[in-house]
């Protein structure tokens, strides 16, 4: 079995926070995570990490205190199925970020197998913070089988790198653009060591198979516009492609021989450098027509902006991509795909 090794930590941030996990880990957002309420997972096959979020008015009124939250949160541990018995190791109160938070470490004993027969133990920590400044509270929660004293240091680096809110606003970029009003404060999302900033009204989710060497995630605004970014192995693509730009190319045989596809024009293609490397964008529009039956002339239109890049540093590559088919919202998806482009960094 692979063995969690730690050789450094990367940056997960999205929604407003971020924190530092192992750079070796594998992250999982919750689908239904939005803004306001969510949970991530960082893991390895025996070590789960998650951060928890919701909002705080809620709890409050629930619980109607932080301590009597962490609190409930153990009661629930307790009551778990297959917990025999729970030993509280420590109960601390400490600071995360500049709120009062409280850390509770536990052991609980379970019974498992077929008749509940065998025991075993699982380590948790957890530590309860409620961030007035977001309006949100959060849970730091780990769950080891067995904790040894390096992977208790992991939980330790996380808390102490948890940022639930940012003091100024340095993380914020406002971007104006005068020919349109158009006004987006922008924020960052970077996880698997890549970055980039998105405007803070957006939705993330990825798939929960995405993972450091092949994934995507999709960022929404709330008027139905998407950005994709997705990425994956130059290795693995080394033997059907010996170029970016053929790679690229092939892409567009793909379109052309879908049987949809009515039209692909392309309207403009450059060469662009992206954090250092060589970058292909595309500007194009493909016609699909309809399958309907009779509506039998319904010709869809739809406009994409495209950047395709090699990153030798990680040996992954990337394509950021953005479509629309109304062309009311052109300008702005055009406005906001260049500011993501150029924040964007790969390694
Ligand atoms: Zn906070
Ligand atoms: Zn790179």
């Amino acid at each position: 079995m692979e063995e969690s090794e730690v050789h450094g930590y990367e940056t997960f941030s999205m929604y407003g926070f971020s924190i530092e996990y192992p750079d070796t880990w594998d992250v999982e957002l919750n689908p239904k995570a939005d803004r306001t309420a969510g949970d991530v997972v960082f893991k390895t096959p025996h070590h789960h990490i998650f951060i928890t979020w919701g909002p705080l008015e809620k709890m409050e009124r629930k619980y109607g205190s932080l301590d009597k939250h962490a609190e409930a949160s153990l009661r629930k541990i307790r009551r778990g199925s297959d917990v025999r018995k729970l030993d509280i190791l420590e109960h601390k109160e400490i600071h995360v970020n500049a709120h009062k938070a409280i850390y509770n470490r536990s052991r609980a004993t379970l019974a498992v197998g077929l008749f509940g027969m065998k025991k075993a133990y699982r380590e948790l920590s957890t530590v309860h913070l409620y961030c007035e400044e977001t309006a949100r509270f959060f849970i730091l929660y780990e769950s080891a089988m067995i904790l040894k004293p390096t992977m208790e240091s992991i939980f330790q680096h996380m808390k102490d790198t948890f940022r639930c809110h940012y003091s100024n606003h340095s993380h914020r970029i406002l971007k104006d653009d005068s020919k349109s009003d158009i006004l987006h404060v922008y924020e960052k999302f970077s996880m698997y060591k890549f970055e980039l900033q998105y405007p803070n009204t957006w939705r993330i989710e990825f798939n929960p198979k995405s993972a450091r060497d092949r994934g995507y995630v999709i960022f929404s605004s709330p008027r139905n516009g998407k950005v994709f970014l997705t990425w994956g192995k130059i290795e693995s693509v080394r033997d059907k492609y010996a170029t970016l730009e053929d790679q690229v190319e092939a892409g567009f045989k793909r379109i052309r021989n879908n049987r949809d596809v009515r039209k692909l024009e392309i309207v403009e293609t450059k060469k662009i450098k992206v954090n250092g490397h060589k970058a292909i964008f595309n500007n194009f529009l493909i016609e699909t027509i309809g399958t309907f039956i009779i509506a039998v002339n319904l010709v869809n239109r739809k406009a994409f902006l495209s950047i395709d890049l090699y990153c030798d540093k990680t040996g992954r590559f990337f394509t950021l991509y953005t479509s629309s088919k109304d062309p009311s919202t052109f300008h702005e998806q055009n406005v906001i795909f260049n500011h993501m482009k150029d924040s964007f960094i790969c390694h």
